[in-house]
């Protein structure tokens, strides 16, 4: 949709000086998502980790000339560009924006889904089922609906009849503008879980505040069968009528009636009504709960457009489960794969595209792997205009008509390829036909033959991974935010040791998109490598030891300074390289006794540090000896005195010199002494270090899985392994997994020193481990184990502080003690 920016300066109710017709027709909230400048309008948001008004003058640079602002600066003069002062905020104006673009015609029907669970797949369903009968938008994949639901709403235009919005809240107070944008006209609650996983005081008020969104609808879909549900959402509509909740046990307020049945092929048959109470029965192909509800909500959704309850089982048959999960692994020949699970067609192409720009290194080249898109008649010219602006190498597109590709299309890549289905493309990877060297390579679609593109491409095909999960680790990383007295305090997030054995550059990726302050490396190397896989936020090095310097310059890693000897190092050296006002971190050491200065030394440091310009102390810090005993705590309050005392007769000379001494611990623990900036180390991992229910809510992100690879039953008295150490006291059934000492598994866990998780059972060792294996008693299993069955050694069945406990050593070096021959698979949901 284009309109002219006097046309949106009105919508917005922003003064617009000047007489700019320029027309825009794409909204960009984040800068790094740039493909059309020329036509773009830029709101410069305030999110809780980044300020948009920082990149105006860069997508100037790059062409914009059209900015949302929530004040005007005037270093913004020289710029010829219309800027536009919102009243209320660039957010507020956005969402403003999309209320008026939405009410422009009243043709298009929306669709609002909310609730705990179930929302995407919904949405994606009902996008499926409804696709080929109607113009259908939906939105795509948006981690914050505040801003997500207004660039969902732009995407509609003149020949949209029906979008399909997530609306997600976190808080209370979210839904009322989200509801003034959207005006639904059909809206689903799917659920509302009691999981405590965001900020409502209770269940009900979440149900109330959910409700919300029902407040006017003209269809309200809901499950009868919820009482609380039920009730609430019936106590709120504007109009009783506008009611059309189902029930599965023949409820009789329901205005919809179900009903669900297991065949003897343990398949689910639902029959499902239509509005002229029609009944027909559809075979889902789905088995579980959450899929049943999802299927309830759909068709209750179809018959409320109108559909047949014979066609609406029709559809209801073909369904397929929704997979949005993102794997980025690596691959061969120094590739970096990026598999995006999630259906493929533009809208969805988008954002997995910026995945996998802020994963590409300066040099190396991008290809994309996509399968024929979804839509029945696909826009290849929108496509095109797409792998252009976004500077894409190579486009592999699976399974198109040849005859249906235009030319645009092939000749907006370097190298362009059409395969007729993925296994062909498969085996022409495994044959080295297709050159994939050194590159970053999307794979996009939910056809599961791309997964053996994917398989054909990684690295190495280990049956042992240590599984990483990147949304945890932002979860996590919020939960400290939230845990901040002062919002402006900044968190220093250790990615030392590969990041807690998790691997650094993803968690740092992740990181640096949520807007840390700093990250933290114990070695030089480690910094050069963050850098020279593309992390430019500020890296400080705690450890610097023997120091290639001109490394560490050209880096630009900030070193901590911690003794007389280090510093007097470092100042000739960048007097060497002509360096100036080189940032450093002073160490004082007020109970640690491992480096640092101490307050008798400090007036000397001071004389030095001023008698130069070479270098210039950006930060005072210090280490906790006992943060999590209780018992110690006395000793804890001696070094923040210490540190307050000699912190001070530093910050007399420098007064912008951040504080630090907090570690993740003490963040909880010592609220009052958070400073400037705290260190979150183990618990940005998902680890918890007090059982003091302070650090509920962190969740796992590291868990270490390997596979069965054998199977067999023996009887009593068979021993297994070296030295004959494990018995089988009864008749046995063991399994073989691909994982030993050389993997990081400690001898003493062999004999049922650890226990596995499989199938939800828990299984321990018998015999000693071995160096590439170890042997599990599956007995327990019964006949719930099988070869190529997966294995948890540690991560969400299997605490890491039970292995650690039962070791007599502590969950750091269980993390750190995974073998770097463990591939690191990161995914996201
Ligand atoms: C490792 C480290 C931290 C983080 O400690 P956690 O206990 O993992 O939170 C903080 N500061 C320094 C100096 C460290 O070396």
């Amino acid at each position: 949709m284009t309109y002219n920016i006097l046309q949106i300066a009105n919508a917005m109710g922003v003064r617009l000086p000047g007489r700019s017709v320029r027309p825009i027709d794409t909204l960009l909230t984040d800068s790094r998502s740039l493909s059309c400048a020329e036509t773009t309008l830029f709101f410069a948001l305030h999110t809780d980790s980044n300020d948009g008004h920082k990149y105006i003058r860069d997508l100037y640079n790059k062409g914009v000339r059209a900015f949302a602002v929530d004040y005007w600066n005037p270093e913004w003069r020289d710029m010829e560009a219309d800027f536009l002062v919102t009243p209320d905020g660039t957010l507020k104006a956005l969402q403003k924006l999309a209320g008026f673009h939405r009410h422009r015609d009243n043709k298009k029907k929306t669709l609002a889904i909310t609730g705990s669970r179930g929302k995407t797949t919904l949405k994606e369903w009902l996008f499926e089922m409804t696709g080929d009968d109607m113009t259908v938008i939906r939105s795509p994949r948006s981690y914050n609906s505040q801003i997500g639901v207004p660039l969902s709403l732009w995407l509609t235009d003149d020949s949209t009849d029906l979008a399909v919005i997530e609306a997600g809240i976190s808080k209370p107070g979210e839904m009322s503008a989200l509801t003034d944008m959207i005006d639904p006209d059909i809206a689903v609650l799917t659920n509302i879980l009691d999981d405590h996983a965001d900020s409502f005081i209770s269940t009900e008020t979440k149900c109330r505040e959910k409700a919300i969104l029902m407040r006017n609808v003209g269809t309200a879909i809901f499950c009868a069968d919820n009482q609380m549900i039920n009730k609430i959402v019936r106590e709120n509509l504007h109009d009783a009528d506008a009611a059309l909740a189902w029930s599965l046990t023949g409820r009789e307020d329901a205005e919809l009636n179900f009903s669900a049945d297991t065949d003897a092929n343990g398949h689910t048959q639902l029959t499902i009504s239509d509005l002229q109470r029609r009944k027909a029965t559809a075979k889902l192909p789905l088995n579980d709960p959450h899929s049943l509800e999802n299927a309830c909500h759909a068709a209750a959704v179809l018959a409320a457009l109108g559909y047949s309850a014979d066609s609406i089982a029709k559809k209801l048959s073909l369904l397929r489960p929704v997979n949005t999960r993102t794997d980025v692994l690596e691959g061969i020949k120094g590739s970096l794969i990026i598999r995006d699970h999630y259906i493929s067609d533009i809208d969805t192409l988008i954002p997995a595209i910026d995945f996998m720009e802020r994963r590409l290194s300066e040099n190396s080249k991008s290809t994309l792997i996509i399968d024929s898109l979804c839509e029945s008649d696909p826009d290849y010219s929108r496509l095109a205009q797409i792998l252009v602006n976004r500077h894409i190498d190579a486009l592999i597109i699976v399974g198109a008509v040849n005859e249906s590709i235009p030319a645009s299309l092939s000749n907006s890549v370097e190298e362009f390829k059409s395969y007729d289905n993925a296994l062909t493309l498969a085996n022409d990877i495994s044959a080295y036909k297709i050159n994939v060297d050194e590159r970053t390579i999307l794979i996009k679609g939910d056809n599961p033959e791309l997964d053996r593109v994917a398989e054909a491409l990684q690295a190495r095909r280990h049956e042992t991974v240590l599984e990483v999960n990147l949304d945890n680790l932002v979860e996590n990383y919020n939960f400290y935010r939230r845990k901040l007295i002062n919002e402006s305090t900044g968190i220093v997030c250790m990615v030392k040791a590969s990041g807690y054995g998790a691997g650094s550059y993803e968690p740092a990726r992740t990181l640096q998109s949520q807007g840390a302050a700093y990250l933290a490396v114990a070695v030089l190397d480690e910094g050069v490598d963050l850098r020279k896989a593309g992390i430019t936020m500020p890296i400080m090095v705690l450890n610097p030891r023997v120091v290639n310097y001109d490394q560490l310059f050209a880096y630009s890693l900030e070193p901590e300074i911690f003794s007389f000897e280090e510093l007097e190092a470092i100042v000739s050296n960048a007097r060497r390289l002509g360096i100036s006002h080189y940032p450093v971190h002073i160490k004082l050491d007020t109970g640690m006794h491992r480096l640092g200065f101490i307050g008798e030394e400090i007036p000397r440091l001071i004389g030095l540090l001023e008698a130069q310009k070479c270098v210039e102390p950006v930060s005072v810090f210090s280490h906790l000896a006992a943060a999590d005993d209780p018992a110690m705590d006395d000793y804890t309050l001696e070094q923040f005195e210490k540190f307050d005392k000699w912190s001070a007769m530093l910050r007399e000379k420098w007064p912008a010199m951040k504080r630090h001494i907090l570690n993740s611990t003490g963040i909880t623990r010592f609220p009052d002494k958070q400073y400037e900036m705290v260190r979150l180390g183990i618990c940005l991992y998902g680890i918890a270090t007090m059982n003091d229910h302070s650090q509920e809510g962190l969740r796992p992100v590291s868990a270490l899985r390997t596979s069965i690879i054998a199977l067999r039953d023996w009887p009593a008295g068979t021993t297994i392994g070296y030295n004959r150490k494990g018995v089988c006291k009864s008749n046995s059934r063991i399994a073989t997994i691909p994982i030993g000492y050389a993997d990081g598994i400690n001898r003493h866990l062999g004999n049922g020193g650890m226990q596995v998780g499989i199938n939800g059972h828990r299984c321990p060792t018998i015999g000693n481990i071995c160096m590439d294996a170890c042997m599990i008693d599956v007995t327990g299993c019964g006949d719930d184990v099988h070869v190529g069955d997966s294995v948890e050694i540690f991560g969400y069945d299997i605490p890491v502080s039970e292995l650690s406990d039962t070791l007599g050593t502590i969950p750091y070096e269980i993390l750190t003690s995974v073998s770097t021959r463990v591939k690191r698979v990161y995914f996201r949901e």
